[in-house]
């Protein structure tokens, strides 16, 4: 079996928690490593290690050739037009507030202007837009989700003004796992003159993510959350919206020259790439990249639509239980999902779980004002990637009842 043969290539899926086989399913929050990721990390520790970009001799030019040439790979896999759209940073979080800073600093918001914020977003693309706000006297208005917990794209003929210059949106919701209508956003936001930012955080890992197709002008993602070192992430920006960005921090390597009178900037995308970079880290993600692509085969896939349908049945059909993120179409939702049992605590149900060997998330997951719109405190969050079985899923839920009978 395939999802065998993919299985060993990540050792921590063999390890035991409470003398349980784990059953790791809160991979939303952060991936396994596989031994591909963990042997490239090595290399650059152990046999690459030199500062980037900086000297002549044998070693740096390596690893700066190994460096670079993840970014180009990285724009093939997401297909951008050019690598020099691709910035790298530390994440997720790190892309959102390099672009939050940058549109900042090169004026493109003045007092009055509108950013619109779907509600099902993460923190991390809220907060950075709350605080340019603040300085900036911008509006945030919130597109609402339906109790599916889809976004109500038709709302935006109405959330939309002249003064709307950026739509902030997630590619796919990590509470709900809900596949927005990108492109349909994109169009709608596009012809009203609003950039659009889309949070791939998740969408990285469960979509084949055509930047061009998707028409978005930025896309933001977190390398851990597909395979590669933790540390690492991208900033995706269409080539002549970056160039008109402004640096994110100054220091070395960012500049094409300095002197006390002028100081002047190097290109995209080294301009926001101050200081020493990831050296051992940004290289994993072309052997994450190469794990995403053989995840993706036909018998994996099959497997994940094998757990999808039998997780969305057992779920529903437990009166107790109700499920976040529901679409009628299940096209749209990728296997996470996020419940709440009817008379339990989201946290006791982990903690037990956690005993049967099961990691799963509980919490507010980042997204306090969805908790809100659902009238929670908290969810439980079963988040699948494409190395977890049936079999885990079976077992999740057999637990999962023997935990509910056990707090009843
Ligand atoms: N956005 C979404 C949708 C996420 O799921 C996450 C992480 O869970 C983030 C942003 C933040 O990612 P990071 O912590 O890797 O920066």
């Amino acid at each position: 079996m395939k999802i065998d043969t993919v299985r060993s290539d990540f050792p921590q899926l063999r390890e035991t928690v409470y003398g349980k086989p784990l059953v790791y399913l809160d991979n939303a929050a952060t991936s396994l490593r596989p031994l591909s990721v963990v042997r490239e990390w090595e290399d650059m520790s152990l046999k690459y290690n030199s500062n980037l970009h900086r000297a002549v001799h044998k070693t740096a030019v390596d690893a700066t050739e190994r460096y670079e040439s993840t970014r180009a790979a990285v724009a093939a896999f997401v297909g951008a037009e050019f690598p020099e759209e691709i910035v790298f940073t530390s994440g997720t979080t790190q892309s959102i507030n390099l672009l939050a800073s940058c549109l900042e600093g090169s004026g493109f918001f003045s007092s009055g202007d509108e950013i619109l914020v779907a509600e099902s977003e993460h923190h991390s693309n809220i907060v950075p837009w709350q605080l340019v706000s603040m300085r900036k006297g911008l509006k945030i208005k919130v597109i609402p989700v339906n109790s599916h917990g889809e976004i109500l794209v038709e709302t935006l003929s109405e959330l939309l003004t002249p003064r709307t210059k950026l739509c902030c949106i997630a590619h796919i919701s990590n509470v709900l796992g809900i596949v927005n209508p990108i492109r349909e956003i994109v169009d709608i936001c596009h012809a009203n003159g609003t950039l659009v930012l889309v949070d791939g955080a998740q969408g990285i890992v469960h979509a084949d993510v055509n930047i061009r197709e998707a028409g978005c002008d930025f896309y933001a993602f977190s390398g851990h959350k597909i395979y590669a070192a933790p540390g690492t992430g991208v900033l995706y920006g269409k080539k002549a919206l970056l160039e008109n960005l402004p640096p994110y921090m100054g220091g070395g390597e960012m500049i094409e020259s300095v002197s006390w009178e002028k100081t002047t900037f190097a290109p995209v995308p080294g301009r926001f790439e101050a200081g020493t970079q990831n050296i051992s880290g940004t290289p994993t993600l072309v052997p994450a990249i190469q794990t995403c692509k053989i995840l993706r085969d036909r018998e994996i896939a099959k497997e994940q639509e094998d757990i999808k349908a039998f997780m969305a049945k057992s779920l529903t059909s437990n009166p107790d239980i109700t499920l976040y993120g529901n679409p009628e179409d299940p096209a749209k939702k990728i296997p996470l999902y996020s419940f709440s049992v009817a008379g339990v605590h989201h946290e006791d149900l982990a903690l037990i779980l956690d005993k049967m060997g099961i990691a799963v998330r509980s919490g507010q997951m980042c997204a306090e004002p969805l908790m809100n719109r659902f009238g929670v405190t908290g969810m439980l969050r079963a988040s699948f990637a494409p190395y977890n079985t049936l079999k885990e899923a079976e077992y999740f839920i057999e637990s999962l009842n023997k935990a509910i009978k056990m707090l009843k």
